[in-house]
């Protein structure tokens, strides 16, 4: 057990107990199991995705959506949220499998979408910094568009800043590559990591995501209004649209109309929901007042 652990650590050696604590002791078993948990999900299709509407500031309308994905461990009732595993899965590379059950289900889901009847729905799906691998990216997408038959214009790939400016170069040329295939991509969120601006010019994106920390307060906290204005009016001068993420009250929906925001997406209008309930959403063909 942990203590008679410990003890022989401390018997060991000089130094030895500092990096031998039963509290690490649990947690690298936790982290054990964890891990293999996360891997025997995938094969039993414990993973599922939800769909976040995005909403077009100008109609109220439903633009788009965001796929994010949940895991629902047997015999556990509940959902886990991707902050808990999403970055095990990026350090052990489990999140390459991962990701490509998510790039292939969220364009398979849309293309039913589509079949039912429904009018054509942009997805995003979230590429993490580990899965963006400049050799195979490109053609793991094409894939996934191929295996499910959805227009290459209907998928938009979130990347975050770090992941971007890790290694601009090279990676803007695989985002023309991306672009020319009709592919969106858009950069998510905006304003936490750091951008170069003369990079941002020369990435072919098309949509910058406001980070929900500068649209939590946009109303009481001068500095997060000023940001955000300065992220709209910035992505609006390179050409892109703005889209601000976890709007949840009809202030911040004011602000956002206000200041010439694109599109929004969050609590206010819809949380994440399984695919049958976009559908519901969709045919009812739900709105947001924006007036
Ligand atoms: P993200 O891409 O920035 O997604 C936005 C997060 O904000 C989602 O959390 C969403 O449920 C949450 N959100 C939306 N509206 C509101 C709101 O009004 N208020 C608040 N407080 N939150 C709101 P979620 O689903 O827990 O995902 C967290 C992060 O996990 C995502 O951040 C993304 O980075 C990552 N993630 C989710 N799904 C995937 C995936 O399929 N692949 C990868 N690589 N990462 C994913
Ligand atoms: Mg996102
Ligand atoms: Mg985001
Ligand atoms: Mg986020």
């Amino acid at each position: 057990n942990a203590d008679v652990a410990m003890y022989r650590a401390k018997e060991r050696g000089r130094n030895n107990f500092q990096f031998y604590t039963p509290a690490m002791n649990r947690r690298a078993t936790e982290r054990l199991s964890l891990e293999s948990k996360l891997r025997q999900a995938l094969d039993d299709d414990e993973f599922v995705l939800h769909y976040q509407p995005k909403i077009d500031l100008r109609t109220g309308k439903i633009a788009g959506t965001e796929a994010l994905i949940r895991w629902t461990p047997a015999h556990e009732g509940r959902l886990v949220s991707p902050s808990t595993f999403i970055p095990l899965a990026e350090e052990t590379g489990l999140i390459v499998p991962i990701g490509e059950w998510v790039l292939y289900t969220a364009c398979a889901h849309h293309k039913t979408l589509q079949e039912s009847g429904l009018r054509p729905m942009r997805v995003a799906v979230n590429i993490s910094a580990r899965q963006f691998e400049p050799q195979t990216i490109v053609a793991t997408v094409r894939e996934a568009l191929v295996a499910s038959g959805l227009d290459a214009n209907l998928l938009e790939l979130e990347l975050t800043e770090s992941l971007v400016m890790q290694n601009p170069e090279e990676i803007i040329k695989v985002l023309h590559d991306l672009k020319d295939m009709g592919v969106h991509l858009a950069i998510d969120d905006f304003g936490t990591g750091y951008s170069s601006l003369s990079y941002l010019q020369r990435f072919p994106v098309d949509r910058l995501k406001i980070d929900q920390s500068f649209v939590r307060d946009i109303g009481n906290d001068p500095n997060d209004a000023i940001i955000a204005r300065a992220i709209i009016s910035l992505g609006h001068s390179l050409g892109l649209a703005v889209v601000a993420e976890g709007v949840s009250s009809e202030e911040q929906l004011a602000f956002l109309r206000d200041n010439g925001c694109d599109e929004m997406q969050g609590y206010l209008f819809s949380h994440a929901v399984p695919v049958d309930e976009l559908k519901n959403m969709l045919e009812r063909d739900k709105k947001l007042a924006v007036n």
